[in-house]
């Protein structure tokens, strides 16, 4: 039997319409905008399309956006004066600096140069350590959106198996950690593969909730899974185009097959992608919210 889908384009809408109620209560009880300052660094057409999504969906929600594109021939210093402007600035409660950045500048120096408290992308490591400690005002914004993909769709973590595939800072280490806090959090028992992973098989066959962020297609196949399993598809591969030239994306997951063995499953498009830009601007409004 097919798999249940895991929409995560609706639930994304469900809690954008959450997020404009609680940009009206700041503004009506507060006098509060929250707002979001992007910085573009040179004319990557894939980061201009993310950065352009942010903006889009500041204006929808009622977020203030400030962007910012600058040149790609842009020092690190001018770089670090302008995140500096922005944690000063009382009108930005977000500061977000578009990754990947030029070679020339030194991305860490960058991420550390943020105002923490401002850090709506969760990657200063006060933040990255708080998450750890199960402290964290901002999460992530894709392992955020999976956890919210999951607890919306009635799939509980307690006591499961959640095997990750994929230890990047951006997803993988930082959903299994957010699957192994204890109550509120995942409290899950977690197993994370990586490319130094050992038969990976053999414990991607032991999941109950099998969560992928690998950048490569059909990582995972049907014969990988074992029947119920529920499935994350984070990858994002494009791998091809249209007759009219729009990418075709795929997981990393084989959906063909996996899905016929599989409980649920997220699609790729519609499943992750759409909720991380939700997370950021849910941590732009939390940000944003008096202490
Ligand atoms: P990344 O930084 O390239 O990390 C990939 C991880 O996968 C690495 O830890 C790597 O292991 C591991 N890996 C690669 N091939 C593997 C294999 N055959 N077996 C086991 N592990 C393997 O990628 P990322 O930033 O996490 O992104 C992963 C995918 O998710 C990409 O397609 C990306 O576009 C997508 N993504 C989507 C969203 C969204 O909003 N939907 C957000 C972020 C990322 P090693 O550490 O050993 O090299």
């Amino acid at each position: 039997m097919a798999a249940q889908l895991i929409k995560g384009a609706e639930i994304s809408k469900q809690i954008r319409q959450e997020i404009t109620r609680e940009v009206e209560e700041l503004k009506d009880k507060h006098g509060i905008t929250p707002g979001l300052a992007t910085i573009l660094v040179g004319d990557d057409p894939g980061s201009k399309v993310y950065v352009g999504q942010k903006e889009k969906a500041c204006n929808n929600l009622g977020i203030y956006s400030a962007r910012t594109d600058v040149p790609a021939e842009t020092s690190e210093a001018d770089l670090l004066a302008l995140v500096k402007k922005f944690n000063a600035d009382p009108q930005i409660h977000g500061v977000l600096v578009q990754l990947p950045l030029p070679k020339h500048i030194d991305a860490t120096r960058v991420i550390y140069a943020i105002d923490p408290d401002k850090d709506v992308d969760c990657f200063h490591p006060v933040n990255v350590g708080k998450l750890m400690i199960g402290t964290g005002r901002f999460l992530p914004c894709t392992p955020h959106g999976i956890v919210e993909l999951l607890r919306r769709s009635d799939i509980a973590t307690e006591g499961k198996h959640v095997v990750v595939v994929g230890r990047s800072n951006i997803v993988g280490k930082p959903v299994a950690n957010l699957m192994l806090q204890p109550p509120p959090g995942g409290n899950a028992t977690v197993t994370l593969c990586h490319t130094g992973t050992k038969d990976m098989a053999m414990y991607t066959r032991m999941a109950d909730i099998l969560i992928v962020a690998v950048g490569r297609p059909k990582t995972i196949t049907a014969d990988m899974v074992r029947e119920g399993v529920v499935v994350i598809d984070v990858g994002v591969n494009r791998i091809g185009k249209t007759p009219e030239g729009k990418a075709i994306l795929a997981g990393d997951v084989d959906f063909d097959s996996v899905q016929q063995k599989a409980a649920a499953i997220t699609p790729v498009p519609g499943g992750v992608g759409p909720m991380t830009i939700t997370m950021l601007m849910k941590n732009t409004v939390e940000a944003a919210k008096p202490s």
